[in-house]
């Protein structure tokens, strides 16, 4: 973090291309059309992109497929020599990248510092799994054959991003895809198209081939979206937003039997039993809670605390919560930035109206103060039933709600009510427990006695409405090949 301090926005502002990324290249939208990007710490424009339309989605495709048979045919060593170029060029602007961030999302920097080296993780990670795509050999039970399976690019993908992550959403998706062979189209969100938009020039700087990575920034995300899903030509669609885009999406693909890979919402649960070590359950909540400012699908979203420790969590996580920093994201000291939009912080002052209508006691935060910017107080809100409306949607904002319960039983059974299973948390000293209660809960992932879970090398993803599919890990790059099985005599 040393120079990120002494950062100059502006200038970092100055150096991103605001065209299309379309053919190596950046590019105006085809009608001339554009559209602002919004500084939520500000309410004020920081940059004009260029907005896509259904037209230049199509001349993007058509430029991608041209080049995906030779970029397929490239060596993987070679593929897996540009993603950690790539990789590089992202350490080496670190602070650039965490500041523009920042300048878009309004989250706190060092959330934003915390992305990029994560994200960045992915590019070498799959940097390194380019060379390990293998396939096996065997001969038929009966002696009757032989049997090669080898595994080969999905072929052209699209891949729509949120906004809560700008640039490992996107890592995370195009490490792999190139990894594998294939070219990628990124829709990324329209609130935050920079940090995309500077990466794919880092990959352009890497040797990236002109075509093979396209970025369409678009205020019109079904029409652009859906001109390229309905193309014969794309073969795999990777999509991370909420649960109804996802629905969607879905059907759509189903109409050309596409490949998908669902990353959707979440509602984490965060049990913390009376045997927990209750100080290291509140540094864990906290960072469950209150990394990137609430704005995560791995957030928790609902707290169940066992009676005996009810009071000392609620208490000491209170401390915690009122030891943040409110300000614009760039501001220094500064640990919670704005939320990204105004209907973001609309729908977080909902819940929490919601919350205290069903009997919740707010015990700190709980009103967003007057002024400019999209900003919301670090909240704890206690008493509220495990079953209330609050507890059944995301929250997305630094809001911790907090119910109680009484027997191991009741925990799993109030954790495992929704229609989601991204992540889910738990913290106690007993072994018995963490196995028990680690397969009992309905998740794709759960971190005992953590408040962190994401790693590039393990799987991400979730069960039941949160999605289909894993990214990261050796599961990541599975996502982005076919199984092709050869019959020799
Ligand atoms: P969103 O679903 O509104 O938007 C996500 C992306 O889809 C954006 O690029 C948006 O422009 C695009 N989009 C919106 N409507 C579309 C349509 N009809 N057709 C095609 N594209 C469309 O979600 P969001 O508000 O940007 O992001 C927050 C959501 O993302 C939360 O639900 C969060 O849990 C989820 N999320 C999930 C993961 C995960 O890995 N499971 C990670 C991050 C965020």
């Amino acid at each position: 973090m040393s120079s990120t301090d002494v950062l100059d926005p502006q200038a970092v502002l100055d150096g991103v291309p605001t065209g299309l990324w379309i053919g190596g290249e950046s590019v105006a939208a085809s009608d001339g059309g554009t559209f602002e990007v919004i500084n939520p710490a500000t309410e004020e424009p920081v940059a004009t992109v260029a907005d896509a339309t259904v037209d230049d989605a199509r001349r993007a495709l058509d430029i991608a497929t041209a080049v995906a048979g030779e970029w397929s045919a490239t060596a993987p060593r070679e593929r897996g020599e540009i993603l950690r170029r790539a990789y590089q060029l992202v350490a080496d602007r670190a602070d650039d990248l965490a500041m523009l961030m920042t300048l878009e999302l309004g989250r706190a920097l060092p959330d934003s510092v915390a992305e990029v080296r994560y994200g960045n993780e992915f590019l070498r990670w799959f940097a390194e799994e380019a060379v390990r795509i293998g396939g096996r050999y065997t001969t038929s039970p009966a002696g009757t054959g032989r049997i090669v399976v080898s595994h080969a690019p999905v072929g052209p993908s699209l891949a729509i991003t949120p906004w809560n992550f700008p640039l490992a959403m996107g890592t995370r998706k195009i490490g792999p895809a190139l990894a594998a062979g294939n070219v990628m189209l990124v829709k990324p969100a329209h609130e935050t198209p920079l940090t995309m938009l500077a990466l794919a020039e880092v990959f352009a700087e890497a040797g990236l081939p002109g075509g093979v990575l396209t970025v369409l920034p678009t205020t019109n995300a079904r029409e652009v979206s859906s001109s390229i899903i309905t193309d014969d030509r794309i073969r795999k669609i990777s999509f991370t937003g909420s649960t109804p885009v996802g629905r969607n999406l879905l059907a759509q693909a189903a109409e050309r039997v596409q490949r998908t890979s669902m990353e959707l919402g979440g509602n984490a649960p965060f049990l913390v039993f009376d045997d927990a070590d209750v100080d290291k359950a509140v540094e864990g909540a906290f960072m469950a809670k209150m990394r990137n400012g609430g704005e995560a699908c791995t957030a928790a979203n609902r707290f169940l605390v066992q009676s005996g420790v009810l009071e000392e969590f609620t208490e000491k996580l209170i401390a915690k919560m009122s030891a943040v920093r409110m300000g614009a994201g760039y501001e220094e000291g500064v640990t919670l930035g704005p939320l990204v939009t105004q209907a973001q912080r609309d729908k977080v002052a909902d819940a929490v109206e919601s919350a205290v209508a069903h009997g919740g006691r707010v015990r700190l935060g709980g009103k967003a103060p007057e002024g400019k910017g999209y900003f919301y107080p670090a909240t704890v809100i206690d008493q509220v039933d495990a079953y209330a409306p609050v507890t059944r949607g995301e929250i997305f904002g630094p809001v911790a709600v907090i119910s109680s319960f009484e027997t191991e039983e009741e925990a799993i059974k109030a954790a495992n009510s929704t229609e989601y299973g991204l992540a889910a948390y738990f913290f106690t000293r007993d072994l018995d427990r963490s196995l028990r209660v680690a397969a009992a809960l309905d998740s794709g992932m759960v971190g005992v006695n953590r408040g962190v879970i994401s790693d590039v090398a393990a799987p991400f993803g979730g069960v039941k409405q949160s999605g289909i599919g894993r990214e990261g890990g050796s599961e990541g790059i599975e996502e982005y090949l076919t199984v092709k099985y050869v019959a020799l005599s």
